[in-house]
């Protein structure tokens, strides 16, 4: 949080200040405690996240224009509740505040009286304050140190934190623009809980849209692998009549037995990955150890499994892709040399045999046919001929009727000399065809 706030005071040009919360022990052992004693303390209370701290954040950094997010509710009446986003307008400082200068952060020995903050989208206003604009005072809040223990502390601070990130929990039921989410609790070959799936649908579906949101790391497929969430569908079911409620009642029981009952294996090694071509084949084993996928240890399951996402695939699924995928290049390359060889009529009823679609030149403006779908671009040694030829006898002007480019090469062929007169071509556009032509793809 300080280096997103430093960097982002740096690029506005401006001086990061810091406030912190101030934390006064009410137990009797914390305040008889020696001076050092106390301060180490207070440091530690200060790393607590604000949920467990009655939501008064334990540092505030201050650079105008600073993003910010309500912890808690302050004043109902216009709305700022839990969660509202603002800016940071300025601050008026505490009148006996000392300022301490460490590596070009200001930290503020005292809160400041008020920060105030501007709302978009306010339409209210508050006394000569700019419209939108709110005086955010300090508050002071109790809060439990140990739940065991009930030592208590009580803390004056601001219901404010910079709002550069979120948790899930915290973002729930929001939109936002862009989202960076990283969905992976601890280790990507953890244990998908529950708690960790709804998280991860939660940080998945907030950007409005799927272009604009970035996955910061490979996850687990075990984490959308659990299929669908029980109490909702057994819900759906029963509102559906297929299941009475008391069915329903044991239906949720006996899968919550097996689901406690169910002991998870944790060395990834062990584990079954699935390979979603076998799941699309419906083979009846997709799941498959991961010495299937050619992964022989953990390292190799995150490169050759995890990495690849929902397009893992087993070895064997992988050499049939490869062999399909040479077969269909080789049968394309066949096509282009028998497209070059044969005649129109024999090219149009290859490509129609061949599913491969060969547009014709009118539309293009030029003489190249193309074998549409397949993403590589057919050249015959005529289409060139017919490029080329016309180009040179209308001085670069480009025909529009390919009947016409024909002719006009047919009449720039015979006054070829006799041994260009074999390609076809002209001697001085020779280079410039091989420019334009693919190279693997003319005259095999
Ligand atoms: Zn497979």
């Amino acid at each position: 949080m300080m280096l997103r706030a430093r960097d982002f005071a740096t690029a506005r040009g401006q001086r990061l200040h810091w406030c912190v919360a101030r934390d006064i022990p009410l137990h009797r052992d914390d305040r008889d405690l020696p001076a050092a004693e106390l301060d180490a303390k207070r440091s530690k209370w200060l790393l607590r996240p604000d949920q467990n701290t009655a939501h008064v954040a334990s540092s505030v950094p201050l650079v105008k224009g600073l993003p910010v997010r309500l912890t808690d509710c302050i004043n109902r009446r216009r709305f700022l509740f839990r969660g509202r986003r603002g800016y940071i307008h300025g601050w008026a400082p505490h009148p006996l505040e000392e300022r301490q200068v460490v590596d070009d952060v200001v930290f503020l020995s005292r809160l400041p009286q008020t920060i105030y903050v501007h709302f978009p989208g306010a339409t209210w206003q508050i006394e000569d304050l700019p419209q939108g604009v709110y005086p955010i005072t300090p508050v002071s809040r109790t809060w439990l140190v140990n739940k065991r223990t009930k030592v208590k502390v009580r803390r004056t601070g601001f219901f404010l934190v910079p709002d550069f990130a979120s948790t899930a929990h915290m973002i729930q039921g929001q939109s936002l623009e862009a989202a960076f989410a990283d969905v992976v609790v601890k280790d990507i070959f953890d244990v998908a809980t529950e708690e960790a799936f709804v998280m991860a649908y939660v940080m998945l579906s907030r950007a409005k849209f799927l272009h604009q949101l970035w996955i910061m790391q490979p996850f687990g497929q075990q984490l959308f692998l659990r299929g669908p969430p029980l109490g909702p569908e057994l819900l759906l079911k029963k509102l559906r009549g297929e299941l009475s409620p008391k069915e329903a009642q044991e239906a949720f029981d006996s899968a919550e037995r097996a689901a406690s009952n169910q002991t998870v294996e944790k060395d990834p090694m062990k584990r079954k990955f699935r390979c979603t071509a076998c799941f699309l084949m419906r083979r009846k084993s997709c799941e498959k150890p991961p010495q299937t996928f050619g992964a022989f240890s953990s390292t190799e399951i995150f490169e050759k499994i995890t990495y690849q996402g929902a397009w893992a695939r087993c070895l064997a699924c992988t050499e049939l892709a490869d062999q399909r995928r040479r077969e269909l290049e080789r049968r394309r390359r066949e096509l282009a040399s028998r497209h070059c060889r044969q005649g129109p009529q024999y090219r149009a009823h290859n490509a129609s045999a061949t599913g491969l679609e060969i547009s014709s030149c009118g539309k293009q403006s030029t003489t190249m046919l193309r074998a549409q779908g397949s993403g590589v671009q057919v050249w015959s040694a005529t289409c060139v001929e017919a490029f080329v030829a016309a180009r040179s006898a209308n001085s670069g002007r480009r025909c529009r009727n390919i009947a016409t480019v024909r002719s006009r090469a047919k009449n720039a062929r015979s006054s070829c000399a006799p041994s260009a007169a074999r390609c076809g071509l002209q001697p001085n556009t020779r280079r410039r065809t091989a420019a334009i032509t693919p190279p693997t793809k003319r005259g095999r």
